[in-house]
């Protein structure tokens, strides 16, 4: 097992600090093992570290550097953690349990948000509005000046990333806080602020508890955006905290979505993307695959095919799976992983047949066994919880109404798909489909450039693209009488 550093810190005002709360102990989820302690931000903490962001808006540095200087900053911060790729993989790995391959995708990932959003950052222009010969009018975008990001367990590298990068790129200070469960991946973005010479007060990075450190970012008076990915509830109580300062938020919520198999669908490519859909870090996605529904023409066949997948699949520490294939690690806490079992055993008793899994694994560590459900009711509890875990409910349509209103009816509206040869029946359903984003024959189709959010309570504002660097800017207009 690679070594890892016992003690980590907060960074604040390009200074490593440690943290007013209590010391965290983090765990492998694969074993139980402690890996390392972190310092926990309490709420002081927070306050200084919006204070360092403030301090570096308010001098103007960042808004001083051309476009372009600020752009390639971060761009550097994306080579440097390209350059590190294997050292944030191997801990992103151990202390969030997804396999190594995975880990190393994502740590790729990430990296690939700073290039983006480096290029991005000289390319936003206002616009020149015609008032008659007598006047010159036309737009600036200006920064919101602090932007606080709080970020879920799940992807803590990536999603730190998208925000980060498109914060920095429009001339915000960040206040970011890491995950409890994974928070020590995310500190490489410190390093690489550091290594590239960020302004001291652009990168603020602290782990806290939610209730304290991130309640603190979320209420406080000098924060001018707020970014938050995670569960409903905890949004809710952001967007009511951001409320009272009258300060706009993304919120990037949970799903239950839906990818709807036609009766011509190509099954070899459907399959495919289910185990990308649901299996890919354990089923801890946002935009996993959770709900199929298929057609009852081919609805047997899918079934047996995805539970042959799904034992197929071999779990166990993602240490150890290092390249990409037929394997899952661990979920991200035994928490989770009862919450996941015990909502199986429950759509058991609903009616639902367990095809294949819906047990934890009887072996060390917070492992469940992928599962597939058949005959769920849509409506029932599994119908429409969102279980954040390796758990498809396969459900039975006839006619292409019955799918689509199957498909739209949760709270949720984040991500959905269809399967099918017929580009008409591809379109009318995409349409159709309430969500922020549809996938036509490929789950998780899209990248970086592609915006991605909510309908419904999965929340709203896009992440991601060049449409999410309008969350950190707000417009102005000048008129000038000539
Ligand atoms: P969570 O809401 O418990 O925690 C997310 C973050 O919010 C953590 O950093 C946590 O410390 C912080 N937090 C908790 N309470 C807070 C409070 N009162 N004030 C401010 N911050 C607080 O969610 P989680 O359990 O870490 O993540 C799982 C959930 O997140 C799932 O429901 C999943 O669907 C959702 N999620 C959504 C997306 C997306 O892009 N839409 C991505 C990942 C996860």
């Amino acid at each position: 097992m690679p070594q890892i550093d016992e003690y980590w810190k907060n960074y604040i005002d390009n200074q490593w600090v440690d943290g007013g709360s209590d010391r965290l102990s983090v765990e492998n989820p694969a074993c139980g093992e402690h890996l390392a302690w972190q310092a926990m931000a309490d709420r002081q903490d927070v306050a200084k570290a919006v204070s360092a962001a403030k301090a570096c808006y308010e001098s103007g540095v960042l808004s001083a550097m051309r476009p372009v200087e600020r752009g390639r900053l971060i761009k550097q911060m994306g080579e440097w953690l390209l350059g590190h790729v294997d050292e944030i993989a191997n801990i992103l790995c151990l202390e969030q349990g997804k396999p190594l391959w995975e880990a190393k995708n994502e740590a790729t990932n990430c990296a690939r948000y700073y290039e983006y959003y480096g290029n991005q950052a000289e390319t936003l222009e206002g616009k020149s509005i015609p008032l008659g010969q007598n006047y010159l009018d036309f737009t600036i975008y200006e920064p919101y000046g602090i932007s606080a990001q709080i970020i879920p367990w799940n992807f803590p590298l990536e999603i730190s990333a998208r925000s980060i990068s498109a914060g920095i790129a429009t001339a915000n200070a960040c206040v970011v806080k890491t995950p409890e469960l994974a928070p020590l991946s995310s500190q490489y973005f410190a390093r690489a602020a550091e290594a590239v010479g960020l302004p001291a007060g652009t990168l603020n990075l602290i782990c806290g508890h939610g209730h304290e450190a991130g309640a603190a970012m979320s209420e406080h008076p000098d924060v001018r955006q707020v970014v938050f990915t995670g569960s409903l509830a905890t949004g809710i109580k952001i967007a009511q905290s951001a409320a009272q300062n009258i300060v706009p938020c993304v919120l990037e919520l949970g799903g239950k979505s839906a990818a709807i198999v036609s009766s011509d669908a190509d099954l070899d490519n459907f399959i495919k993307s289910l185990r990308a859909g649901i299996f890919t870090n354990s089923g801890q996605v946002c935009s996993a695959m959770s709900r199929a529904i298929v057609h009852e023409d081919i609805h047997d066949e899918v079934v047996e095919r995805a539970a042959a997948l799904a034992q197929a699949l071999s779990v166990g520490p993602g240490i150890e799976r290092t390249e990409p294939g037929l394997n899952m690690g661990a979920m991200i806490s035994e928490a989770q992983r009862d919450r996941a079992e015990n909502l199986c055993r429950r759509a058991d008793s609903d009616g639902a047949r367990i095809v294949t899994g819906g047990r934890r694994l009887n072996h060390q560590g917070s492992f469940m066994q992928p599962t597939i459900l058949d005959n769920v009711d849509p409506s029932g509890e599994m119908g429409q919880t969102e279980v954040f875990g390796p758990v498809i409910s396969f459900i039975k349509y006839q006619n292409e109404d019955q799918a689509v209103k199957i498909a739209n009816a949760t709270q949720y509206g984040l991500v959905g798909g269809i399967f099918t040869r017929d580009l008409d029946r591809a379109m009318n359903t995409a349409r159709k489909i309430r969500a922020g984003q549809v996938f036509v024959n490929e789950w998780f189709a899209g990248g970086v450039e592609t915006p991605f959010g909510g309908y419904g309570k999965s929340g709203y504002g896009r992440e991601k693209g060049r449409e999410a660097l309008f969350n950190y800017v707000q417009t102005k207009n000048i008129a000038i009488r000539l």
